[in-house]
């Protein structure tokens, strides 16, 4: 059984995958409490289903592109498992994680889209940083940024960790910094990183 907060089709809001469509299933419960969460109803506990149920329910909106997300996903053990089910039945599919659970365990062929949680979030103590290595060529790096301190702080884990030639997302935390200010900062330091919006708070999308 998988316990889930909601199953729901949308626009992507973030990621290479920006504005594409794609089923979203949002696993319940979380072990952060980052300070801009916008889905803190996912702290509580869904509904129980089982794996087949899922994919019966997704298959009704007939789109390839899957979004596991939370809360964070990986904290139930059967979530892999779904993962590789849906991998077998072709679906592509984006793991979005906090940063703070092992990825080793998720399936190959999933695209695993990492956040790592800077000090504005209050849970950067939290990266679990073994992940950084596990990191494959396809897979994508989160930095959600809401001050300048995130900001250098982002630069340096990336100098420190040599992720320069992995695909970067950099975000304004929404409400809080403007995407201007964060694109200037970006031109000047010239570092290799893609600036994008949440859209999906931008358009106010589910
Ligand atoms: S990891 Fe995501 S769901 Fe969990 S508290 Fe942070 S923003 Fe909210």
């Amino acid at each position: 059984m998988i316990n889930i907060s909601e199953i729901f089709y949308s626009i992507q809001g973030e990621s290479t995958y920006l504005g594409l469509p794609c089923v979203f299933i949002r696993l319940a419960g979380c072990n952060l409490r980052c300070s801009y969460c916008d889905t803190t109803y996912a702290y509580e506990r869904g509904k129980d289903y089982e794996i087949n149920d899922i994919i019966c329910k997704i298959k009704q909106y007939n789109c390839k592109l899957v979004e596991i997300t939370g809360g964070e996903p990986l904290l139930q053990n059967e979530v892999f498992l779904l993962i590789d089910r849906l991998v077998e039945r072709k679906f592509k599919v984006l793991v979005e994680t906090n940063g703070t659970v092992d990825i080793s365990k998720v399936n190959d062929k999933a695209v695993i889209v990492m956040d790592i949680k800077c000090p504005s979030s209050g849970e950067s103590s939290k990266v679990f940083w073994n992940n950084v290595f596990k990191i494959k060529e396809s897979d994508e790096i989160k930095f959600v940024i809401g001050d300048k301190r995130d900001y250098n702080w982002a630069r340096k884990v990336i100098n420190e960790y040599k992720l320069e030639n992995k695909t970067i997302l950099f975000s304004p935390v929404f409400g809080k910094l403007s995407i201007k200010e964060l694109y200037s900062w970006v031109l000047e330091s010239n570092i290799y990183v893609r600036l994008q919006p949440q859209l999906h708070k931008i358009c106010n999308l589910k």
